[in-house]
């Protein structure tokens, strides 16, 4: 199954990400921490990429489409795959389902997680994430930070949701609720929500650290 997972950050795209992907026994894929890990290990790509993320702006369409292209021609992802955050532009939506149709394929389903902006907002500014033992701020995820990645994602990812709507691949999740709820919503929307009751408590525990 390939599905993608949109929302705003603060929404709870790592978290649900990396549980439905247990659930659905696809890997989940972030670019997010694709990028992180290439900040982390200073490679170009993350020297490239961290100018934008410490600013809040998306990386350029080239260097993420080139970067998931890769990803995805990995063996993992040959069953199907659940991409969190990605796309995150009309032009990586159009490309990503041009590159899929090449293939013979295409997504099975995008699932838009809800959430109203003051709720975003008290969730980004208490956040924190684990590095070396120690809870620290994310650096995106100081305050005037904050407020730019959400205009951002007004302006350049919300249409997706438009755009996937009108291709009949949308489903929208209410994503305000404990987590189990969340999980549950979602994996109806997808048709899979006995692979919850097959394995109760699997996947990994929730990391407030990842939209
Ligand atoms: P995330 O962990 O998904 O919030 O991503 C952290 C940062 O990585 C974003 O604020 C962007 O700078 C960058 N990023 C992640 N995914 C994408 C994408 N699909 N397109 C462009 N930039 C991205």
């Amino acid at each position: 199954m390939r599905v993608v997972l949109l929302g705003p950050p603060g929404a709870g795209k790592g978290t649900q990400a990396q549980i439905i992907a247990g659930h659905l026994g696809v890997p989940a894929i972030s670019t997010g921490d694709i990028f992180r890990a290439n900040v982390g290990g200073q490679t170009d790509l993350g020297r490239e990429a961290k100018v934008y993320m410490d600013a809040g702006d998306l990386v350029p369409d080239a260097i993420t489409v080139a970067m998931v292209t890769d990803r995805l021609a990995e063996p993992d992802a040959k069953a199907g795959y659940l991409l969190d955050g990605f796309p995150r532009t009309i032009a990586q939506g159009e490309k990503l389902r041009d590159n899929l149709a090449e293939a013979g394929q295409a997504l099975d389903r995008v699932l838009e997680l809800v959430v109203d902006e003051d709720e975003l907002v008290r969730r980004l500014s208490g956040r924190r994430m684990l590095v070396d033992g120690e809870w620290v701020v994310r650096g995106d995820d100081d305050p005037e930070t904050v407020r730019h990645r959400l205009e951002v994602y007004r302006e350049q990812t919300a249409p997706l949701s438009g755009f996937y709507e009108r291709a009949g691949l949308l489903s929208r999740i209410d994503a305000i609720g404990e987590i189990d709820e969340v999980t549950r919503r979602a994996l109806e929307a997808l048709g899979a929500a006995d692979a919850m009751d097959d394995d109760p408590g699997d996947g990994p525990a929730g990391d407030p650290a990842e939209d």
